[in-house]
Order: structure tokens, then C-alpha cells, then sequence
């Protein structure tokens, strides 16, 4: 549907087109695509009425929901922008965020209420309560199901996302509607079906809706009229029946979901047969965990690569590319058409094909700015390119290769070391599960590598096969100095493993990396 250009456009299109599909199901709740834009007008005046004005920020804590879409579309038709939290945090935090976006209108559900009774600082003027009987039914039932002429277009802002802290103090990222079409132009631009939207469709979300990656894959899967199937918060037995039980045919994951799914007990292939495509992103991908992926899956497999700022993906992966064994299976992909990738030095010098350096992007789907940090913003959108902080090389066919954060390189006698190539190294080894490096301090090197590692159970390998085994597959520098094992990998709720927990014992606060 090209025609369609902004969540406003969308809302309206589907429900004229087809009134009764589902657009959202949720723990056998559901909405069809005409209560979808019914109920959405009713937010949108409601937020209207309570004196919100177009471009005013709106929150929302709580987990996935049809309610959240509904409200979704209520910023979008109303001019403002939704910013979604992050139901894990801690009230300081959910605090910080509500401050540094000024929002007017909270809706809050009901199980994230104590966090409000611990917030530091005011809550927002008006707080909507979903899942009581007197708040959000009654508070949007008091207006009409009319639509609203907003002065919304493809620029317009439409969400706010705190990215997620694992490189310092959350930062809301503005992305307006074209973030959420942009792809979709790209692909049909030149007829690709590296990610394809299907009506009839059943659309699985795994990532959360307060990330990028859960909100934009949601988005465009409503922008094409599939049912999209949201989970409160992944579990992988959930997800697995759902696939199972609701014949899912796409799904958007983080490589973290997909280990989880395969190292449930009982799961076999047959339990996946109606999956035609896995999207999968958000984090580096072990070419282990890939290849055991798509034996399972038995799907195409599509990878993303981008960020907040990007809008999401801006390279993607295509099935095609999909071969085990061949160098392009480390590729985090190619730029859609009309997307530009550029890799520079230090010194902003672009580099030629091969040569690591920072990966750069020029996306029509990147971000409008950071909220409130002009110089912050300037640093990172730079006449049209996003510098995303992130180490690689493009090679001779414009694949995009990334090697890990710029901020979690380490440094060893003046070798770079990239913390994800010993990762992928380890995990090949048989009695590997996962494994995690990071840098210590070290008076003669600068920096030593230190392998965290999570055993196969019952098979845990000493260090010293560890260190015979990735001898034969790595140049000295990158060998880690001590092997530690543990019990599991902290990620954060979008898959990434907040290095930070495991790399800060090692730093003391004077010396403590910068990130
Ligand atoms: P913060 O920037 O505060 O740490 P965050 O990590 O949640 O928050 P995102 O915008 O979600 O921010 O993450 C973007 C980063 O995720 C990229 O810069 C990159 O490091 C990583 N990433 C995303 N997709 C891929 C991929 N396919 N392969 C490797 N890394 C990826």
C-alpha cells in the first residue's frame, strides 16, 4: 500500500479495507482493524481533551497489549508522541524519563503502579490507569469514535525511545512516521523480498514494544494489514505454542530469543511449519546459534542491523545470503536501496573496502534528533549519516561487517580486539554455551581479554582445552588471558549483554572505561 504514508493514513486505510481482520490479538484478546481506528479516535480526542497539544509527549509503562497499539495510533492521530518505557526499570529511571520528555499524560497499568507511588519527582499531570474499571474504558468512552483532522505527515514525530543505557544515561531517541515506512519504500523500490509483508499473515512480536525493533516491526506489519500477535513478555514455551497453535508466519527476534527457543526442552521442527520468515537482529549473531536456527526453523531467515537513531534496520541480510558456510553468513547485510553505509577513521577519513573502522549510515528513516541535546545530536547525525559506534568494514559488494561497539573494543598492546570474533570462536567449541569477553586492566598490555563462559551442562571443559582449542583459530593478542565460567549472560530486555555488569569488577572507578 504505497499510498499509505503515516500511522493516520494506516489506522483509516485498513479499517475501510478490511474492517473485521484482526490487527491485534494478545492473550485471546483481539482487536479487528475497524476497532483499532474506532477506539484509537476516541484516544485521540481524550488526549486532546485533557490538554495535550500536537508534539506533546505521552507515556506509557506497562507490558504489551492490544491497549498499547490503540494508543499508538491515539498519539498518531492526535499529533503526539508516544514515548513507551521500559517496564523493567526502577522508578528513578522511569523517573529520569518522564522528566527529560516533559510527559503531560502517563497511561500507566495497573501491575507498574507502585513504581509511580516511588517516583522521585511529580508524575505527570494526568495519569491513565488501564486495567481499572473507572480508567481507561471510561476515560476514552466519554469521546467519539470520530475522526480527527491532525496536522500529522511523514516528518511529524510519533514515538520517543529512551535507547536502552547500555552505553551510558538513556537518550529519548524522536522518530517520526517515515521511520516506520521507509523499508517497505526501499524494498518495493526495486521489488526485493528480503522482508515481506503479506496480507493474511500472522505476525509474531517477540521484542518488546518500548524497543525499536519491537515498535517498528509491529508498525509494519499494521502498515500491510497483518494480524500481528503481541506476547506481554517473551518466554520461549509461549512462543513456541503460539507459532504452534496460532500457525505464526513471520516472526520479528533477537538472536537471544532464538537460543532460548532452541534450547527449550521438547521443541522439534514440526513444532515451526508454518513459519515462511524469522527477522532477526538487535545484537551479533554466533554463525553456531545461526546455523542450529535454521535447521529448526526450517524458514528464511532475514538479519537486521541498525539502531534507534537509524529508525531500526537500515542493512538487512537476505535469505539468499543465507548459506551456511559462505563468508557473507557474518554480514550483518547489505543497505536497502537508497540507504548508504560509508566506514571512517578517527579522523572521519573514509576508509576503502576491508578497513575497520565506524560504521556510518544515511537512512530516509533515521531519527529527527535527540530529544533536548542539540550537541548530542550533532555528534551523531552528521549532514544525513548516522555515526553508529559501531566497528566494521564494508567489503567489495557493499556487504556490512560488524565486528562489535566501538566502546567494547579492547585494547591489547595497541591490537584492537573485538570482543564478538572471540565470542563466536568459543561458542563453536562443544562444551561452550555461550560465552562473553571483556577487557581488564593490565600494567604490562593496557588491557587483557577475559572470557566469561556459560558451560554446556555437565560438560564443562577446563581452561586449558579452551585455550588449546582457540589457539588453532586466533592470532595470539585476541587469547584470553583467564577463562571465568558463570552461570548465565546478563542481557538486557532486548538481547544485548550489558557487558558493563561483568567488565565494572575489573575497573576501578578511576580507571573505569569510559562508556
Ligand atoms: P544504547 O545505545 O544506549 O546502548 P541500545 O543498545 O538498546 O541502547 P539500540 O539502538 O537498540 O540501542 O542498539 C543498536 C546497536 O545494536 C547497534 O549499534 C549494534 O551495536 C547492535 N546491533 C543491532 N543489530 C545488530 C546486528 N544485526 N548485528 C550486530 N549488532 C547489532
Amino acid at each position: 500500500h504505497p499510498e499509505l504514508k503515516t500511522l493516520v493514513d494506516t489506522a483509516r486505510f485498513h479499517a475501510a479495507h478490511r474492517p473485521s481482520a484482526t490487527a491485534v490479538l494478545c492473550e485471546g484478546r483481539s482487536l479487528t482493524y475497524l476497532e483499532l481506528h474506532q477506539e484509537s479516535n476516541r484516544i485521540a480526542h481524550s488526549i486532546r481533551a485533557s490538554g495535550a497539544a500536537p508534539g506533546a509527549r505521552i507515556a506509557y509503562l506497562g507490558k504489551e497489549s492490544e491497549h498499547y497499539y490503540e494508543i499508538l495510533f491515539g498519539c498518531a492521530k492526535s499529533g503526539t508522541v508516544l514515548v513507551p518505557i521500559n517496564w523493567r526499570l526502577t522508578a528513578p529511571e522511569v523517573s529520569h524519563i518522564l522528566r527529560d520528555s516533559g510527559s503531560e499524560l502517563l497511561f500507566l497499568e495497573e501491575d507498574f503502579a507502585p513504581v509511580l507511588e516511588r517516583l522521585p519527582a511529580a508524575p505527570p499531570k494526568t495519569v491513565v490507569r488501564l486495567g481499572s474499571a473507572d480508567g481507561f474504558p471510561a476515560w476514552k468512552a466519554a469521546h467519539p469514535t470520530t475522526d480527527l483532522a491532525p496536522p500529522v505527515h511523514p516528518d511529524t514525530p510519533v514515538a520517543q525511545l529512551y535507547t536502552s543505557g547500555t552505553t551510558g544515561l538513556p537518550k529519548g531517541v524522536v522518530l517520526a512516521h517515515r521511520s516506520f515506512f521507509a523499508v517497505r519504500d526501499a524494498l518495493a523500490s526495486e521489488g526485493l523480498d528480503w522482508i515481506d509483508w503479506r496480507t493474511g499473515d500472522t505476525a509474531l512480536i517477540g521484542i518488546p514494544g518500548f524497543h525499536v525493533g519491537g515498535l517498528w516491526w509491529a508498525a509494519q506489519n499494521l502498515n500491510a494489514g497483518v494480524t500481528v500477535v503481541a506476547m506481554r513478555a517473551f518466554a520461549a514455551r509461549d512462543a513456541i505454542d503460539l507459532i504452534r497453535d496460532l500457525g505464526i508466519t513471520t516472526a520479528c527476534v533477537v538472536p537471544a530469543m532464538l537460543r532460548m527457543m532452541l534450547g527449550e526442552p521438547g521443541a522439534v521442527p514440526d513444532d515451526f511449519t508454518t513459519l515462511r520468515k524469522i527477522v532477526y537482529g538487535g545484537s551479533p549473531i554466533s554463525e553456531a546459534l545461526l546455523e542450529e536456527s535454521l535447521a529448526m526453523f526450517g524458514a528464511e531467515f532475514a538479519q537486521i542491523y541498525g539502531l534507534t537513531e537509524t529508525g531500526n534496520t537500515a542493512v538487512c541480510l537476505p535469505p539468499a545470503d543465507h548459506v551456511p558456510g559462505h563468508p557473507r553468513m557474518q554480514a550483518a547485510g547489505h543497505p536497502y536501496p537508497g540507504v548508504r553505509s560509508k566506514v571512517i577513521d578517527d579522523d572521519g577519513r573514509e576508509l576503502p573496502p576491508g578497513a575497520i573502522g565506524e560504521v556510518c549510515l544515511a537512512t530516509p528513516a533515521h531519527m529527527v534528533e535527540y530529544w533536548g541535546l542539540p550537541e548530542k545530536t550533532a555528534e551523531t547525525l552528521v549532514g544525513g549519516w548516522i555515526h553508529t559506534g559501531d566497528a566494521g568494514y564494508v567489503d567489495e559488494d557493499g556487504y556490512v561487517f560488524i565486528r562489535d561497539r566501538i566502546k567494547d573494543t579492547i585494547l591489547v598492546a595497541g591490537e584492537n580486539v573485538y570482543p564478538a570474533e572471540i565470542e563466536n570462536a568459543l561458542e563453536h567449541h562443544p562444551g561452550v554455551a555461550e560465552a562473553v569477553i571483556v577487557g581488564a586492566p593490565d600494567e604490562q598490555w593496557g588491557e587483557t581479554v577475559h572470557a566469561f563462559v556459560v558451560a554446556v551442562p555437565g560438560q564443562q571443559p577446563a581452561p586449558r582445552d579452551l585455550h588449546r582449542f582457540l589457539i588453532d583459530r586466533l592470532a595470539a593478542f585476541k587469547l584470553p588471558a583467564r577463562y571465568e565460567f558463570i552461570d548465565h549472560v546478563p542481557r538486557n530486555p532486548s538481547g544485548k549483554i550489558l557487558r558493563r555488569e561483568l567488565r565494572d569488577r575489573f575497573w576501578s572507578d578511576s580507571e573505569r572505561k569510559v562508556n
